[in-house]
């Protein structure tokens, strides 16, 4: 909740960067202090009649809701509520639908669902709708309508084209628009003719009046409104002319009483523009001062990621890839179902920090984050991912029956997840008997130099004879390696052992026999098929995109691989969307979607044990 009095005392976000500096510079100088707050977002006179503001700064998250977010917008979300948690403020949810062409309201469902799965509210007093920006239409209309009456704005018809070369460029200054100096009187008619419907789209745009001779162009003349026959997702058909982004942002800001209005860098070159209007606004009364302020950061760039609502969509729309929630995709659905967790992301925002200066953060960092979250957490369980049957041959000597099964546990968490004080989780239980599914690659006949796994009994070159590898299975008895089946085409069938009972671990003889290492398995007795996803990233570059190159190009072709593991028990009772360690393996998610517990194991691969990636 980011309400005034829960203040988030935790020491991670204790670092300082320039924001926070910002902020607390503005604490010091009572830059704020004096903000009305009514209850709701409104102009000058609406806040005069409120209350002094119970949230000491107000931020903004303000997606367009024209596709799902993604890890980029993450950053900007946990930089936004993060940093109103902790100042004692508030952030809104804003959706900046001002645009009419491209937004859905899937969209704007699976944005509030991101943000509230992210860990963030932007409730107050018990009201959790989220703002939008076309809600501010009239309040725009008005704004423009009073720059007209100061001499601020004026209706250019000049062609597009024309428009184009008059703005000159970063050499050349701009040349005034014939138009530029219409009355006040014929701007305002004019004006209303194109929001009656008058004119044709493109036929005109309003613009402010500034210099067409700025340094930076866009000071030269901004066009603040449009003309644009289109049916908004909100308003409908009421209105044929729409704000401009650069004109609404800073309005739909103002309004909310927004303190610090973050962006990324590329926003830079239109603060000038934000203050320009801010200014004017106050000057004619219809927004109250101070004025919100806008300040830039880096926008996230990951290595191997690609963070663009276009690219993305066409990714799915070329079916690249099975949706925008495909394990494989960056976005906040598809991170989720990879089994990423709200915490391994806001952990991965406070660790990359705020900068000033772009810059590439590497995969690896948010992969840590979420090993990093779930090490202590997630519980482990075996699978066997490549099964080859491994059959103990003694088995009936040893117990007195083919069929004989013993239970076996093991901790779900190692002893040194648990925190002091924390009452350990249950113990897993899953059989042995007599045959059991371990990985292919633990079983080699002439093993190579230093092979630590099964292999049969050697005759080594100089005439002597070396015995069968002595291995554990990991929580169960200690076996000697005899030998293997092989079909026809000589591929390995069967891995043949001896049990040596007396060694189970956990009971007084477990030390007894000493084995060469312990190898991860299943019983084929309780063991349960699973579908196994196991993904990869999806490009295989590390810059997909750079330099306009064609991003499709750099897929990788081994992002994913299926196959058909084989998990204890424990693992296929899962919950979906539970995580879990896979032992020597990494972390593994029940699918959200497809995983039924118990019917139908189904598990995503989330991230190995440790970074491994082009090793
Ligand atoms: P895209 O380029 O992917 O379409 P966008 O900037 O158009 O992204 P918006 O919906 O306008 O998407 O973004 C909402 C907020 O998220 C903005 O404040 C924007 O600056 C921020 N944002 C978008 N991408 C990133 C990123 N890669 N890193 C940090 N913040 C981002
Ligand atoms: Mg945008």
């Amino acid at each position: 909740m980011t309400t005034p009095t829960d203040k988030d005392t935790s020491a991670e976000h204790k670092v300082s960067n320039f924001l926070r500096q910002i902020i607390e510079k503005d604490f010091e100088q009572g830059t704020y202090a004096s903000r009305r707050w009514a209850g709701s977002p409104g102009d000058a006179a609406h806040h005069a009649a409120g209350q002094p503001d119970p949230a000491k700064i107000r931020t903004r998250f303000p997606p367009e809701p024209n596709g799902y977010l993604h890890v980029g917008h993450a950053k900007s979300i946990c930089i936004n509520f993060g940093l109103a948690k902790e100042y004692g403020g508030v952030c809104h949810l804003r959706f900046d639908d001002t645009n009419p062409e491209k937004e859905d309201t899937e969209y704007v469902n699976s944005i509030i669902e991101a943000v509230k799965w992210l860990g963030f509210s932007w409730s107050q007093a018990g009201n959790d709708k989220p703002y939008q920006a076309s809600d501010y239409f009239d309040f725009m209309y008005r704004a423009a309508e009073a720059l007209i009456e100061a001499g601020h704005a004026y209706v250019d018809e000049q062609s597009a084209e024309d428009m184009r070369t008059n703005r000159g460029d970063f050499v050349k200054p701009g040349v005034d628009s014939p138009f530029r100096n219409r009355t006040v009187a014929e701007n305002l008619a004019r004006f209303r003719e194109m929001r009656d419907g008058k004119l044709a789209d493109g036929a005109a745009v309003l613009r402010a009046k500034i210099s067409m001779q700025s340094p930076n162009i866009n000071m030269r003349d901004p066009a603040i409104y449009r003309i644009r026959r289109a049916t908004h997702h909100h308003t409908g058909d009421t209105w044929c002319i729409y704000p401009m982004y650069t004109f609404a942002h800073p309005i739909e800001d103002a309004l909310e009483q927004i303190t610090h209005s973050i962006c990324t860098l590329e926003f830079e070159d239109q603060r000038p523009f934000y203050d320009w209007l801010m200014e004017r606004l106050c000057e004619c009364g219809l927004l109250a001062a101070p004025s919100p302020k806008q300040y830039e950061f880096a926008r996230l760039n990951l290595t191997y990621v690609i963070t663009s609502k276009r690219k993305l969509a066409q990714l799915v729309n070329e079916s690249k890839v099975s949706g925008w929630d495909d394990p494989r995709m960056p976005t906040i659905v598809g991170l989720r179902r990879r089994g990423y967790t709200p915490e391994s992301l806001r952990l991965f925002a406070d660790r990359i920090g705020v900068t000033k200066s772009d810059s590439w953060i590497d995969y690896s960092t948010l992969e840590g984050c979420l090993r990093e979250d779930l090490e202590n957490k997630a519980h482990r369980g075996m699978a066997v991912l490549d099964p080859v049957k491994l059959v103990l041959t003694n088995w009936m000597d040893a117990f007195g029956s083919d069929s004989y099964t013993e239970a076996c546990t093991q901790p779900a968490l190692p002893h040194s997840a648990i925190a002091e004080g924390q009452t350990p989780p249950a113990d897993r239980t899953f059989l042995i008997g007599k045959e059991v599914w371990i990985e292919r690659e633990d079983f080699e006949e002439v093993p190579p130099k230093g092979y630590k796994r099964l292999s049969p009994p050697q005759k080594n070159a100089d005439g002597t004879a070396s015995a069968g590898a002595v291995v554990r299975l990991k929580g169960g008895y200690v076996i000697e390696c005899t030998g293997c089946a092989r079909d026809a085409a000589g591929n390995v069938t069967e891995v043949h052992a001896k049990v040596i009972p007396g060694t189970k671990s956990g009971t007084p003889g477990a030390d007894s026999v000493k084995a060469k290492a312990a190898i991860t398995w299943v019983s084929v007795m309780d063991g349960v098929p699973a579908e196994v996803r196991l993904y990869d990233r999806l490009f295989a570059e590390a810059h997909p995109d750079a330099g306009g190159k064609d991003f499709l190009q750099s897929l990788n072709p081994d992002s994913l691989k299926v196959v058909t593991a084989y998990v204890e028990p424990s693992l296929a009772q899962a919950q979906p969307d539970q995580k879990f360690q896979f032992e020597r393996f990494g972390y593994f998610v029940a699918d959200r979607l497809d995983h039924v517990a118990g019917a139908k194991p189904v598990f995503n691969r989330v991230t190995g044990l440790k970074d491994s990636w082009g090793k």
